[in-house]
């Protein structure tokens, strides 16, 4: 068992006097005990201030697919750095990136480099707008694409009705204007919002498989009715891949469920841990930016972190990483299940890809409606605190994030410790 994070908790005492809240993103100040104070991390372990080690599911929510300080990545990124940071100018290796990139995913035939999720929504929200020229987004119930004012909205509950409801104090109510909500897996809720405004819709923004509200399959057809719809109306189809991308497999979700959006974003994961982002898709798109349509970003397409997307697609393009993670995934879901069987809890768990759900009280999990019923207070206020003790560090909201460093020693300490923890808590 770990000591009680006192050290920990000095930092952020400390913290709150200079840096807002003390955390770096609001978000942060909801985990349980409190924020956790880290010092270094190595494959799928990290450090804490006080010397404890962890199994690691954050991940730095998301993006280490490869773990802590993957050699291949810190070799490229440390030779870059004595090379220089920023030029201002073109470097080689955005375009080698970018060529590795769009070769990985076989379907979009230009990209544009950014260093957010956020930067890359709003980019892919741009160009769609810019070649539709219509202004209406519909985005589905649940998903969470970033914190941009026009599209941060109806991120935890269901809007209902096709209004959106804003996520945060200071949001403009006119920010919202052209946002509509649709329903995850519903195809008639999109239809209906398509119908009430003919014409004005320029695009459809889901993330494939509800990335933050349950990592799910989407229901069959559900994808690509989504594309018909599009299609009908002339609007476009965009996929935010931000979580998806790389975790799903190399060519993401088009990879795995056969649709193709004429847009998609993507981010965390491909930057290796270094900040990358981009929206992918059709020439005639996103090549707008040849014309009127402006993307900009002091640091887009910075070498640093194009060398560290260069080497990320180079360890993922090895044989056999991805069915590795999957077996890993696999054997974890399976662990947890059972342990939760056991102790007569009942717990939902999936994998889909480098990513596991595990939702309390319910016995499956299909979209964001089932996932805002799961008993989060029971994950986030008592389970996860416990683990951590146990050295496991999870993420609220039930979410594990996997890497190709986990393997079968790592998933035995896991399971061994929600077996311990499930034994101790109520079902
Ligand atoms: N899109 C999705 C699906 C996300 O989950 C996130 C972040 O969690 C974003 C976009 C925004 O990415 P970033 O935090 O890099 O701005």
């Amino acid at each position: 068992m770990v000591s009680q994070w006192s050290a920990s908790k000095t930092a952020l005492d400390r913290a709150q006097r200079s840096i807002g809240g003390g955390v770096t993103s609001s978000v942060r100040s909801s985990v349980k005990p409190h924020q956790i104070y880290f010092a270094s991390g190595n494959g799928p372990r990290i450090v804490d201030i006080e010397d404890n080690s962890y199994i690691d599911y954050v991940l730095g929510w998301g993006p280490l697919l490869l773990g802590h300080a993957h050699p291949q990545v810190g070799a490229a990124v440390k030779a870059q750095l004595d090379r220089g940071t920023l030029f201002g100018g073109g470097n080689l290796t955005e375009i080698v990136a970018a060529e590795k990139f769009l070769a990985a995913l076989g379907w979009a035939e230009r990209l544009l480099w950014s260093n957010t999720g956020t930067e890359a929504v709003q980019i892919a929200l741009r160009l769609a707008r810019s070649h539709t020229g219509r202004d209406v987004v519909i985005k589905l119930g649940g998903g969470y694409h970033g914190w941009h004012d026009t599209v941060f909205a109806s991120v935890v509950v269901y809007g209902g009705g096709g209004s959106a409801i804003p996520h945060s104090a200071g949001q403009p109510a006119s920010s919202l204007a052209d946002l509509r909500v649709g329903l995850y897996n519903d195809l008639d809720a999109c239809a209906a919002l398509f119908a009430a405004e003919p014409g004005r819709v320029a695009a459809v923004l889901v993330d494939p498989t509800s990335s933050n509200t349950g990592s799910v399959v989407p229901a069959p057809g559900f994808l690509e009715g989504l594309r018909r719809l599009c299609d009908e109306h002339g609007a476009l189809l965009i996929f935010d891949e931000v979580v998806s991308g790389l975790r799903l497999g190399l060519a993401g979700a088009t990879g795995r469920f056969g649709v193709t959006p004429d847009l998609a974003t993507f981010g965390k994961a491909i930057g290796g841990g270094l900040g990358a982002s981009a929206v992918a898709g059709r020439a005639d798109i996103i090549d707008l930016v040849t014309r009127d349509t402006v993307h900009s970003g002091t640091f887009n397409g910075n070498p640093l972190a194009m060398a560290a997307v260069d080497a990320t697609m180079d360890v993922l393009s090895a044989d056999g990483v991805y069915p590795q993670i999957e077996n890993t995934s696999r054997t974890l879901v399976e662990g947890i299940r059972a342990a939760a069987a056991k102790t007569g809890h009942t717990i939902a768990v999936h994998g889909i890809g480098a990513t596991a759900l595990v939702a309390p009280g319910l016995p499956e999990i299909t979209g964001p409606d089932d996932f805002i019923t799961a008993d989060w207070h029971w994950w986030d206020d008592l389970l996860v605190p416990e683990m951590l003790a146990r050295g496991i560090y999870l993420l609220p909201h039930g979410r594990l994030f996997l890497s190709t460093e986990h393997g079968p020693a790592e998933v035995a300490e896991t399971v061994a410790a929600f077996a311990e923890v499930f034994a101790m808590l109520p079902p």
